[in-house]
């Protein structure tokens, strides 16, 4: 196996003393992929240098892994960062044109910041490695990186979802995203209908030809495109959630409850997720089940995300609004219905509190994956697991079947799933989970990154002249 190179837009650098603060999926996953190929993980350290332009890295190496690091400049982060990716790109690929901002000076800074980057990382490059650049941040680095010469194996992989092509095509820059993505050798998307999206977006705008089975030819680039669900690290997490009963925040939280059912919903505070839409439902729940009241707790945990773009501040005060409203209207004096926590929970005390939850609430608007649903199955006690209630528009619903899944914008139908879930008997519970678990041991993390590499590995070579680096 050739040296691996992972970039992905923050690192997360373990310190001095071999830990990593805290790691969401992502960087587990790829933390895990480079421990056991060895390699380079380059991308921004997540510091801001105040204004100077950042010329340098911070190199470090941790037992097989080094670790390349940039800061950003505080404009870098507002266009680059806070602004094309997060107010262009997030909103467009979770079909949020409403949300949508398309500001030059951003986009500037987007495929500024990308060229910076391909300055970085080039003179570390050797011959042979094989690069692997993850998500919407970073989509303009290949060709950067093929007009340096640059001529290695080199895939993207796109966490988050691909919409359809008359939702991509109102972004101003569309044709240099997707010539931009014809840079790379490989495409991996989350799910079959990413890969329909991508294609209709190759396809009907003319920006490419199917060659067959999974390869296209763009721009005069052969590359193929596949769909990779990401997995959790299933055994481990089964593992730690059977052992977090002895968690002193899950045995607090456990006798909390005096004996009331939990239902439990986790998520970044973020649009997509449909907060707002499932504690609509969970209220709904309560009134059209007066035995329930009293007796359910829905336990949202939200830690704050991308604090600095506008519509997450907003964002922030509405869900506080409306569960406030809520728990003021069917609240007693001894229950409250929603307990909202807008703090970051550990893996450890998760895997518990998802163990203790008679249903898991995952119904996102709209998802690339969502690791969560994931998680929530994996934590569950076999012989008396919980429900999962989940969005048809999360990724993970291609595989969860045995879930009840639901549309998140009808509130009736998701309120009657989560009273569904609380009073399924045990047979029906455990034969929806064991029809899940086979799955997610199946596709775990390491199966994610096995499968998307080897397929990278196995691209023809490049050809001499790269035609992507001669236009
Ligand atoms: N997570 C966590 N603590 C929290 C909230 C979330 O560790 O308080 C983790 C969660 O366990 C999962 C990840 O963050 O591994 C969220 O991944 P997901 O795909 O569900 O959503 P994303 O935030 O990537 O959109």
């Amino acid at each position: 196996m050739p040296r691996l190179v992972v970039v992905s837009n923050r690192v997360p650098v373990p310190s001095s003393q071999g830990s990593t603060a805290t790691a969401g999926g992502l960087a587990i996953a790829l933390e895990a992929a480079l421990k056991s190929h060895g390699g380079l993980w380059f991308g921004w350290s997540g510091k801001t240098s105040g204004e100077r332009e950042v010329e340098w890295l911070e190199i470090r190496d941790v037992g097989n892994v080094t670790y390349a690091v940039a800061d950003l400049n505080r404009r870098d982060v507002e266009e680059y960062y806070a602004g094309f990716a997060n107010r262009a790109l997030w909103p467009l690929c979770h079909y949020r044109l409403d949300l949508t901002d398309f500001s030059r000076k951003d986009m500037a800074g987007y495929f500024r910041v990308n060229r910076s980057f391909a300055r970085l990382l080039a003179p570390l490059l050797r011959k042979d490695d094989l690069i692997w650049i993850h998500d919407y941040h970073l989509i303009p680095l290949a060709s950067e990186l093929r007009h340096m010469g640059v001529k290695n194996r080199i895939g993207y992989f796109h966490h988050i979802p691909w919409p359809p092509v008359d939702v991509l095509a109102a972004l101003p820059v569309y044709d240099t995203i997707m010539r931009g993505l014809a840079a790379y050798d490989l495409v991996g998307l989350q799910t079959d209908y990413d890969v329909e999206n991508f294609e209709g977006c190759l396809l009907r705008e003319g920006f490419g030809k199917p060659l067959g089975g999974n390869w296209y030819e763009s721009y005069g680039h052969r590359f193929q495109v596949g769909n990779f669900p990401i997995g959790i690290d299933t055994g481990a997490f089964v593992k730690t959630a059977a052992e977090a009963v002895k968690n002193p925040t899950v045995k607090r939280t456990l006798q909390s409850l005096n004996g009331r059912d939990l239902v439990i919903g986790v998520d970044r505070l973020d649009y997509s997720k449909g907060i707002g839409q499932r504690i609509e439902a969970f209220s709904r729940f309560c009134e059209m089940s007066p035995s329930a009241r009293g007796q359910t707790t829905f336990l949202q945990i939200t830690p704050k995300s991308r604090s600095e773009v506008p519509e997450y501040a907003d964002m922030q005060r509405e869900i506080a609004e409306l569960t406030g409203r809520v728990n003021g209207q069917l609240g007693d004096v001894d229950w409250v219905p929603i307990r909202y926590v807008n703090k970051a929970i550990g893996q450890r005390e998760l895997a518990g509190l998802y163990r203790m939850s008679k249903a898991g609430l995952v119904t996102p608007l709209r998802d690339g994956m969502n690791l969560v649903a994931k998680e929530y199955v994996a934590a569950q006690d076999p012989e008396n697991p919980g429900v999962l209630v989940l969005s048809r528009f999360a990724g993970a619903a291609r595989e969860l079947d045995g879930a009840l899944i639901v549309n998140p914008y009808d509130t009736e139908a998701t309120a009657n799933a989560i009273g569904r879930a609380i009073s399924m008997p045990l047979d029906a519970r455990r034969e929806r989970y064991n029809a899940m678990m086979p799955k997610l041991r199946k596709h775990d993390v390491a199966n994610w990154c096995r499968s998307y590499l080897d397929c990278l590995a196995s691209a023809p070579e490049m050809p001499k002249e790269h035609p992507a680096a001669a236009s």
